[in-house]
């Protein structure tokens, strides 16, 4: 499969460079060229097992003779990503809640749906160094709002070859999210808080991405969405759900699914897109925002406007205003000049304004709704009562858009992270006030029972071992001093 850049047609990469370089050399993100010649089996999908449809989706997406030449190699490839990770085996178990089903996506290493795409990382990284004859050392750059940082961590930690490098909002992350970062273990790896929200520290990435010097022999890459390698494994869980309600008789061959995402920087409700360009019968893909609601404006209105106050909220991985795989949806339908021309009135304006078709357009597939703190509280609380259900604060915002708005079709929210990984939010919603995380974990156990996922036993005791803070202006030296750092 062949990628071209969002803001320019002509430039074009094997999937191999697209996953080595992260971005495009014009600060575009990389599309593949056809995701209607991407098709999916969709008559074999009942059939096939989690890894198979993981295994057909990225060779689809990346190209098996391309990527994973050597027979069974993308298979091996699937299986050390996945084998042994995932609590009961799967990746993706789905519940059912009511009449809606939950797929629970959080059940890996770091207890956020990231650790799908994030376990698989690596091996594509890997496997694209080799296609391109590459040896250089990779530098992972990520700027995360909190659960980016220690799925990638994880990930990358003491992988062959690369060195990560992990910046966080200080004041934006819960504590869980903190020490999972900070106590990472890796060789390889650095963390380090940013006195700044998660735009601040993204655009640094992306700044440092576009201008860097970089000495002889060492490369960036990045572990954020903008990597295609990071979004082509989450295009295999909206298969696998289709597939087992089609299994378990839930629905017939054909029937229209819908999705309800909650959606910071569109990766995940992006990866929905493509799977419906596949050939997935997808009804609606709902994006659900926070306070921060610069998407839920922007389905609504067509005017894309991140002039506004950043909010810190209770589901601070969707505490995003710039939200970087947008421009991908903007490309596929607007096309490459009206995307460029978009995204340059976004760096110098703030804004960008849709035409009404371009809107109608979008509009045909995604529909939009928000959901405050106060909301997500009550939803968590309610859902707890009614049905026996924990959810935790990202889970609970597309819950309550799902509950709030017309559906036609039956219906999947992902849920996106454990209550643990959020507890003292998760028990403030139970109605009781904790100050300390990892007391709120405790608590959390002892009134609902719900096991602590093996990612977060013993977080509490978990040693510290990063302790950098730079400045928002300070990033780009520190990651010199990093690089230059010799091990
Ligand atoms: C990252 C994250 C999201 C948002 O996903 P995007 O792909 O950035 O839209 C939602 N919930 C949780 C728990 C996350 O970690």
């Amino acid at each position: 499969m062949q990628y071209f850049s969002t803001r320019n047609q002509s430039i074009q990469k094997r999937a191999s460079e697209a996953i080595l370089e992260g971005i495009a050399e014009d600060g575009g993100l990389y599309l593949p060229a056809s995701l209607e010649a991407a098709r999916f089996p969709m008559a074999r999908l009942h059939t096939m097992s989690p890894k198979e449809i993981s295994v057909t989706v990225l060779s689809l997406l990346l190209g098996r003779e391309e990527l994973f030449p050597e027979e069974g190699s993308l298979e091996a490839a699937v299986a050390r990503a996945y084998d042994g990770q995932f609590e009961n085996g799967d990746y993706a178990p789905l519940c059912k809640v009511g009449k809606t089903y939950v797929m629970e996506l959080y059940h890996g290493p770091t207890c956020a749906f990231k650790d799908v795409a994030l376990r698989m990382l690596p091996e594509l990284l890997a496997e694209a160094k080799r296609a391109e004859g590459v040896t250089d050392e990779i530098v992972i750059l990520t700027a995360t709002s909190g659960d980016t940082g220690s799925a990638a961590l994880y990930g990358f930690s003491d992988a062959h070859g690369t060195r990560i490098l992990v910046f966080y909002p200080k004041d934006g992350v819960s504590a869980v999210q903190e020490r999972q970062m900070t106590s990472c273990k890796g060789e390889n790896t650095c963390v380090c808080a940013i006195e700044g929200n998660f735009d601040d520290a993204q655009s640094a990435v992306k700044t440092i991405f576009r201008a860097m010097a970089l000495p002889e022999g060492v490369r960036l890459s990045s572990a954020n969405s903008i990597n295609i390698g990071r979004l082509a494994p989450q295009v295999a869980y909206y298969f696998k759900a289709y597939g087992e309600l089609l299994k378990n008789g839930e629905i017939r061959m054909g029937e229209k699914l819908d999705f309800v995402v909650p959606t910071g920087n569109f990766g995940d409700i992006l990866a929905g897109y493509f799977a419906m360009q596949m050939g997935l019968p997808v009804g609606r893909l709902v994006c659900a925002s926070n306070e921060n609601d610069v998407l839920f404006d922007f389905f609504r209105t067509g005017v894309y406007d991140r002039n506004r106050a950043f909010r810190v909220t209770a589901s601070p991985s969707m505490d995003i205003l710039i939200s970087s795989n947008l421009e991908r949806l903007i490309a596929m339908v607007c096309g490459t000049e009206a995307c460029k021309k978009y995204m340059k009135e976004l760096r110098e304006t703030g804004r960008y304004t849709l035409t009404e078709s371009e809107l109608a357009r979008i509009r045909e597939v995604f529909d939009a709704g928000m959901t405050t703190d106060a909301e997500t509280a009550e939803t968590i609380r309610r859902v707890y009562r009614e049905y026996g259900y924990l959810m935790d604060t990202h889970t609970a915002v597309a819950w309550h858009v799902h509950e709030n708005s017309e559906r036609e079709n039956k219906t999947v929210v992902l849920s996106t992270a454990s209550a643990y990984k959020f507890a003292a939010s998760v028990m403030d919603a139970l109605g009781e006030s904790y100050t300390d995380d990892f007391d709120a974990v405790e608590r959390l156990q002892e009134i609902t029972r719900v096991p602590i996922p093996r990612g977060l036993d013993g977080i509490r005791d978990r040693a510290i071992v990063h302790r950098h803070t730079v400045s928002r202006d300070g990033i780009t030296d520190f990651v010199k001093q990093q690089i230059e750092r010799k091990e």
